[in-house]
């Protein structure tokens, strides 16, 4: 007998005292192995989750967690033969296996990369800007956001075993909640063989992952509202999660990824002998037929204009021939079985129940030829391609989850537009078109009913990432049908497992909360110059007043004359007398900001390494020929890097003039040594 696949619960793994249920590899009919969740302590999994594995990654900086996910990323790139060797058995071919292998141990590089460069190395991540409450600004408002101390629960698909779970994980590993993994039991042994290698390498705090082989059983019953459930798989299932008392009354988050009935529009500009008409039939082909079109983002309806569909249909009919299908071991077989014989029998179903309005016109869902595997015993299906008549109903209501496309025509844009929409929600759209009109009408037409348009012509083709890949910085998911959740996106999945708390305070004890210094709050000024001190002994708060200096008129000419900004407003008096703002010669912005640093800077060599920018810079007031102004720096936000032997600080600047009114405010960003 095959081996029966464990479960990772409570640190330890957990195997079922039944037989279990069989899994099929999906080309030959063989047993991989078997599954069964009986007798798992579902409550003691949430319970190690909160109580263990959250602390855990709570007590690391999003820095530290970043560099965890990429040391996991680096250690399963290395260790991806073995994957690929048991994904064939999903009826998956090489092709396939790189989108969910690679795509998935990218997610977590891509994952590390965005967690270092776009979150603090903190536990707490701020939202928006300070807004002043009071009149003298000593009330203060700030948003924060904060780990919740739950539990992820992520319920997969059977389509990506290894992209389902890795897509998830990152940003829930990042937003410092544990994930337990419930992957589709139909390629479990793939997703269990991967988190067996992520235990082995003890890179991931204990208790951060968990793992349920088999059935989920009453899982849901444990959570409570600080937990969430992200989901993917069928609208049906999708509904029961949704009924569940604890998503309904008690606060369950609940994210939905379901039915999706993706399309593909052609622009009515585009003429056979564009290269956007090639673009496009490889696009169909493409989607219909990488992981046997079991993808939630597939192409299922390819809508056309009515006078080149018949050139459509042709263009596609000879490149799906060219679509060899068979045991995903032959290399030379290009689309490989559906994941199971049952599934087989829903995709046939799907495409009799098109077939009430369309017609097949290429394939045969009971017949055509393989190059290599058993018909019987494999879950082999050949493209099939539908045309719709004008009216369809199904093709817009009914997801053949396979290998299966309809073309359906319009008139005109708006018809288009109308049809896509029919699909009520959807994760993608592509529209190949290589005119700026047709682009932006059918764009905005397209874009509330999507979570994700792709534009596609000659210039960007080469590069394009293609319809069907849902990438780590876009969001992932769509409106209606297609579910209402959103996935990826970048920081905005992070954020997504977070809890946004609107925090009012005073300034200091604002700067005590978010450990970032706030307008208003006490400023340190000492006689050491703060850019004499290292990053270790800089202090939020650490402040230099600097001396003043009046800009002259001949400054201002100078300036002028050596950078060659000439503009009007420094160098006519007669024109800048009319102009409404100024009303006279004012000094450039930039020569400010440059006295400025004259004024704040401690020029000797010592542990400030590098200015490398200003943020939010803003001329508030103009500066006249005889003003005197003034510079304040305070030490705002010291963030060490882990990979570096320096770290960045940003410094709050406010030039002033001789009224004290704010004549520019700015962030400089610099890199100091740590010693
Ligand atoms: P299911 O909805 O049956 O299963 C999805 C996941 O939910 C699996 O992990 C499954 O586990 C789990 N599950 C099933 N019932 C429950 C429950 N009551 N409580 C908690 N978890 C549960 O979808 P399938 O993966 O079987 O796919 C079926 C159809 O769904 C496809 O044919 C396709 O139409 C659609 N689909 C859509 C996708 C999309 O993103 N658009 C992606 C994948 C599928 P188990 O496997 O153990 O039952």
């Amino acid at each position: 007998m095959s081996t029966l696949l464990e479960s990772y619960a409570a640190g330890g793994w957990f195997r079922a005292a039944d037989e279990g249920q069989p899994l099929l590899d999906a080309a030959t009919g063989e047993e991989v192995a078997r599954i069964s969740s009986r007798g798992l302590d579902l409550a003691a999994m949430v319970g190690y989750a909160r109580d263990t594995g959250g602390p855990a990654l709570r007590s690391l900086t999003f820095h530290e967690r970043a560099s965890a996910l990429k040391a996991l990323a680096k250690h399963l790139m290395a260790g991806k033969d073995e994957f690929y060797a048991l994904s064939v058995r999903t009826g998956a071919t090489v092709r396939d296996t790189a989108v969910d292998v690679d795509g998935g141990i990218g997610t977590l590089f891509s994952f590390a990369s965005k967690g270092t460069r776009e979150l603090p190395n903190d536990t707490i991540v701020l939202d928006g800007s300070l807004e002043r409450l009071g009149k003298t600004g000593a009330f203060v408002g700030q948003h924060i956001w904060t780990s919740r101390p739950g539990v992820a629960v992520q319920i997969n698909a059977f389509n990506f075993p290894v992209w389902g779970m890795l897509e998830k994980l990152a940003p829930a590993f990042l937003a410092g909640l544990p994930t337990i993994v419930k992957p589709a039991s139909q390629t479990a042994y793939l997703t269990e063989l991967v988190v067996r290698r992520i235990i082995e390498s003890g890179l991931l705090p204990e208790g951060s992952l968990q793992l349920i082989s088999g059935s989920a059983g009453s899982l849901l019953d444990e959570l409570t509202m600080q937990d969430s459930v992200a989901f993917t798989g069928s609208a049906h299932t999708a509904g029961i999660l949704r009924r569940h008392p604890g998503v309904i009354d008690g606060g369950v988050r609940l994210g939905v990824e379901a039915d999706s009935l993706n399309c593909s529009i052609l622009g009515p500009d585009v003429r056979t002998e564009d290269p956007e008409f090639d673009l496009f039939i490889k696009g169909v082909v493409a989607e219909m037929t990488v992981k046997a079109g079991q993808k939630c983002t597939a192409i299922r309806r390819v809508i056309v204009p009515s006078r080149i569909a018949g050139q459509v249909e042709d263009a596609l009919a000879a490149r799906l021939a060219k679509i060899t299908v068979g045991d995903p071991r032959n290399a030379e077989v290009r689309m490989g079985a559906l994941a199971s014989l049952g599934q087989r029998d829903e995709v046939r179903k799907a495409v009799e129940a098109l077939r009430a309005s369309s017609e097949i016109i290429v394939g045969d869902p009971y017949g055509g030829t393989l190059l290599d595997g058993d018909a019987e015993r494999g879950a082999f299906l050949t493209p099939l391609l539908l045309r719709a008549a004008k009216g369809a109903v199904e093709p817009h209501n009914v997801e053949p989850f396979g290998p299966v496309s309809t073309v359906i025509t319009y008139d005109g844009v708006d018809e288009a537009v109308a049809l896509a929409a029919r699909g009520k929600g959807s994760l993608v759209a592509s529209v190949v078109t290589h005119d700026p009109d047709v682009a932006r009408s059918v764009v905005l037409g397209l874009a509330p009913w999507h979570g994700r348009v792709l534009l596609l012509d000659r210039d960007d083709a080469k590069e394009s990432t293609g319809h069907g890949s849902p990438l780590p910085m876009l969001v992932h998911g769509g409106p209606g049908r297609a579910g209402g959740g959103e996935e990826l996106g970048g920081i905005r999945a992070v954020l997504h497992h977070m809890q946004r708390t609107a925090v009012q305070a005073s300034p200091d004890l604002l700067t005590a909360v978010t450990g970032q210094w706030t307008t208003g709050a006490a400023q340190r000024v000492e006689e050491i110059h703060p850019f004499r001190k290292s990053l270790a002994e800089l202090r939020i708060g650490d402040t230099v007043k600097s001396a003043t200096r009046t800009v002259t008129l001949a400054d201002i000419e100078h300036f002028a004359e050596f950078t060659g900004d000439t503009f009007y407003a420094h160098t006519d008096a007669e024109a800048a007398a009319r102009n409404p703002l100024f009303g006279g010669i004012v000094a450039h912005g930039y020569l400010v900001v440059s006295l400025a640093a004259g004024l704040f800077v401690e020029p000797s060599p010592g542990p400030v390494l590098a200015n490398y920018g200003v943020d939010n810079l803003r001329f508030l007031t103009p500066v006249k020929a005889d003003d005197t102004i003034a510079v304040t720096l305070t030490v705002k936000q010291i963030k060490p890097r882990n990979s570096a032997d320096y770290g960045e600080v940003r410094w709050d600047a406010v030039v002033t003039n001789q009224d004290g009114a704010p004549v520019a405010t700015y962030d400089v960003l610099t890199l100091v040594a740590k010693n």
